[in-house]
């Protein structure tokens, strides 16, 4: 049994659905179909969520309105009948016509998860009449999670255990990434961009052959194409190096989908949905990656200095404070770096929760911030890339460990 996922990108109009079914029927007799929301319908669910709970009619309804005439295009366009995802939409229509119940995060996976499960809708319903043995299944009664809402941790026991009952290992299979369910029969979600994870989860449960991601570039290249011009294809990677490429940010494979493949030995796939018989990315138990220096950069990003207002040493109890602090906060950090006075760290400048953040450090510490800045990571580094790199940039803090080296840099351009 092999595992395929696409993403939103892949499905976001009528071809973009023709294209999947090709795809499965040209290369799996036996695969589960892993699909995330159609296009940008996440985006747009959330905003639906804000309105819903702070009673914005107008833009509730015009967003509705918009989710609903774009599903109702890519099917009219498809042609065939939808009950299934027309019964959802309509769903969706009647849930927001009742009071919010539960915390904000509780109401946002109620919604938000129904992008997947429309979309998953059409989808099978389109493949079964092209692959007439396709199935349709929930996700939310397969992957059980705590009630985390909006980052469900798996209990992964209870999902395999679910999994292999009911998913046999013949046959186009179809089921949605991103939901789950906690024990009390709650819909939650996995996190944004969580639909390769959820490829991931499957395939440790189903002792799967082989997870492909499928996307819109050629496979895992040595920097992101929307940053850089010259892009290098890197054709093997050894788990560990997908790992740090993901978790330093390269966007192109969700950080949290590759432990459990290692764990199994289980083979990942990227490649190319615009060009299918190309080999991509393959990331597996290989000796050695190829040492091409890899680059990621995130932007918008914001260090923060804390100086203990005690004149105390940044040492175990006030870290463990610091620590606490940024958890609660709900913000991750990205470099970190300390001295004897001061400790340093770098986050992504989240409006929503760095502003509260600073507030409670201030109780303790002295702070200081630099905003507006970059960080760039670069996995297999050199002198020269280095340099290359700092061209009209002004370095703020330097970090090198022996393949990686992260610079937080202010653009002078
Ligand atoms: P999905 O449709 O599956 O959600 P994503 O948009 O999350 O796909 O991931 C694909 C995108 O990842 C690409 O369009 C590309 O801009 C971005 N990306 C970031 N870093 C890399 C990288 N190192 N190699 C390839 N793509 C990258
Ligand atoms: N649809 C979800 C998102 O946009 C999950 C995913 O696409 O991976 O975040
Ligand atoms: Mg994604």
């Amino acid at each position: 049994m092999r595992i395929f996922k696409f993403g939103g990108a892949s499905v976001k109009d009528a071809a973009g659905v023709r294209n999947l079914a090709d795809i499965v029927k040209a290369q799996a007799e036996d695969a589960l179909v892993v699909v995330s929301a159609m296009g940008k319908t996440t985006n747009a669910l959330e905003t639906i969520v804000q309105a819903y709970v702070r009673h914005d009619t107008q833009t509730l309804q015009a967003t509705l309105k918009t989710v609903s005439e774009y599903h109702q295009h890519i099917m009219d366009e498809l042609g065939g009948d939808f009950p299934a995802a027309n019964q959802t939409l309509n769903g969706l229509k009647a849930m927001v016509t009742q009071p919010a119940t539960g915390s904000y995060d509780e109401v946002y996976d109620q919604i938000v998860s129904l992008g997947e499960i429309i979309s998953t809708q059409i989808v099978a319903a389109y493949v079964q009449q092209r692959i007439h043995t396709a199935r349709w299944f929930d996700a939310r009664q397969l992957v059980r999670t705590d009630n985390t809402y909006r980052e469900g941790r798996v209990d992964w026991a209870k999902t395999g255990q679910l999994i292999e009952q009911a998913i046999g290992h013949k046959g186009i299979n179809i089921t949605q990434g991103f939901v789950g369910q906690s024990a009390d029969g709650h819909t939650t979600t996995l996190g944004r961009d969580g639909s390769d994870y959820s490829a991931a989860i499957f395939a440790y449960c189903l002792n799967a052959e082989s997870v492909t991601i499928w996307k819109d570039v050629p496979g895992v290249l040595n920097a992101d194409p929307r940053w850089f011009d010259e892009t290098i294809l890197l054709e093997k990677l050894t788990y560990q190096d997908a790992i740090e490429l993901a978790y330093y940010g390269a966007t192109v494979i969700h950080p949290k989908t590759i432990k459990p493949l290692q764990n199994k030995g289980i083979p990942l796939y990227v490649r190319s949905f615009l060009d299918p018989s190309a080999a991509g990315t393959v990331i597996g138990n290989f000796k050695q990656s190829l040492s091409t220096p890899s680059f990621i950069f995130k932007v918008n990003q914001v260090l923060i200095s804390l100086h203990p207002n005690d004149f105390s040493f940044i040492a175990e109890d006030n870290l463990s404070r610091i620590f606490g602090r940024f958890a609660l906060a709900g913000v991750k950090i990205n470099l970190m770096q300390n001295t004897a006075i001061s400790f340093s760290v770098v986050v992504d400048n989240n409006p929503d929760r760095v502003p509260a953040l600073l507030d409670q450090l201030k109780q303790d510490f002295r702070v200081n911030y630099n905003d507006g800045l970059e960080l760039i990571t670069i996995r297999y580094y050199d002198q020269r890339t280095i340099d290359r790199v700092l061209l009209n940039k002004k370095l703020l803090l330097e970090q090198k460990s022996r393949y990686t080296a992260q610079l937080v840099v202010r653009d002078l351009g």
